[in-house]
């Protein structure tokens, strides 16, 4: 393969988008918006960066932020262990490294939450260091550029694949390189059988455009199914706001808030769901239905009804609040799977 670097580096000068965290691209921004990118399109992930970053300017003021509000601010994006992680790191950043990121691949690696690709990502773009960032996007465009069929998920391949993103890296600008293919794979080298070839810098060394197959890579076995799971919500109401409950503090949305809800083999009817409610010691006349909603995670899809209802003006029973309708704003994270419970469909 001949070298990619330049053609690569000029195309990413003419092209790149302007991003806030390029405007200014210190460790502690770069850190913020590649954890919120990770499964997150960058227009949708934006207005909670600008928010975050505002709010939470340094790793300080993350280290010392109160759990709850952490949770609200991430509040949209999900994977919320991902915030706690941050947390966890920046805390470490005050005690060992005076509160900075520091210059160095493997104690950023040895962080929580910061693996291979968002440590590369961090030293090669913050401070320059020659390492690699390889992520799904720059697979996909080494898969297509050496026209290379293994399967990009198993272990070998990866590791292949990053020695030869190494060896095409330029010296002198390990940052902008990595960077270019992130953008590359982003913009241009697109997945699903999307490649944009006729707008690549690329196309006239790419081995994958060539043979005619890049449309057909990377390539990558079928994800396994996702388990469905039937989860019947109660959304009550009582003068005294909407009840909510905290989530258990390990596993899935860990600490978050939502209305009482409760996961079966089969949708729960009124009555069943009535008597659920019985057990937190409340009385509920249903009102009506709530729409039908689906959430997928990672592994499983929650396939969500649900009942709205009133219940009498009592104390909120053990490990839930009553939220009035600035507290579901402002107070309480509410993970998105929740929303269509409410009217807006925004709880937040
Ligand atoms: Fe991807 Fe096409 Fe560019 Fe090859 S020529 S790197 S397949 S966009």
């Amino acid at each position: 393969m001949e070298p990619i670097a330049a053609p690569l580096l000029q195309w990413f000068e003419q092209n790149r988008r302007l991003l806030p965290f390029r405007q200014e691209p210190s460790a502690y921004h770069i850190w913020v918006s590649e954890i919120m990118l990770q499964q997150t399109r960058v227009a949708a992930a934006l207005p909670y960066y600008r928010r975050f970053i505002a709010e939470l300017p340094t790793p300080a003021a993350l280290a010392a932020c109160d759990p709850d509000r952490l949770r609200k601010l991430w509040q949209g994006l999900g994977y919320y262990n991902r915030a706690a992680n941050m947390q966890k790191a920046a805390r470490i950043l005050c005690e060992r490294y005076g509160g900075d990121l520091p210059a160095d691949y493997e104690a950023l690696r040895a962080l929580p939450g910061i693996g291979d690709y968002t440590a590369g990502a961090i030293a090669s773009i913050a401070f320059g260091l020659p390492v690699p960032a390889v992520d799904g996007n720059v697979l996909r465009v080494f898969a297509r550029l050496y026209d290379d069929d293994r399967d990009i998920m198993a272990p070998a391949t990866r590791r292949a694949f990053t020695e030869r993103v190494v060896a095409q890296m330029p010296a002198d600008r390990p940052g902008p390189y990595n960077e270019a293919l992130m953008e590359l794979g982003a913009l241009v080298c697109l997945p699903n059988a999307e490649p944009r070839c006729q707008d690549c810098p690329l196309a006239a060394l790419c081995a994958g455009h060539a043979s005619g197959r890049a449309a057909s890579l990377p390539n990558k076995p079928p994800k396994p199914a996702k388990t469905v799971v039937p989860v019947t919500v109660a959304l009550l109401t009582s003068p005294r706001g909407v009840l909510l409950q905290r989530r258990p503090a390990k596993g899935l949305l860990a600490g978050l808030w939502q209305p009482p809800a409760f996961e079966a083999d089969h949708p729960l009817d009124a009555g069943e769901l009535a008597a659920r409610i019985a057990g937190l010691g409340l009385a509920v006349q249903w009102t009506g239905p709530l729409p039908a909603s689906r959430h997928v995670f990672t592994h499983r899809i929650w396939q969500l009804s649900g009942w709205r209802g009133t219940v009498p003006d009592l104390p909120a029973p053990a490990g839930c609040v009553w939220a009035d309708a600035r507290e579901l704003e402002q107070t309480y994270s509410i993970p998105t799977a929740f929303a269509f419970c409410f009217e807006d469909g925004t709880p937040h």
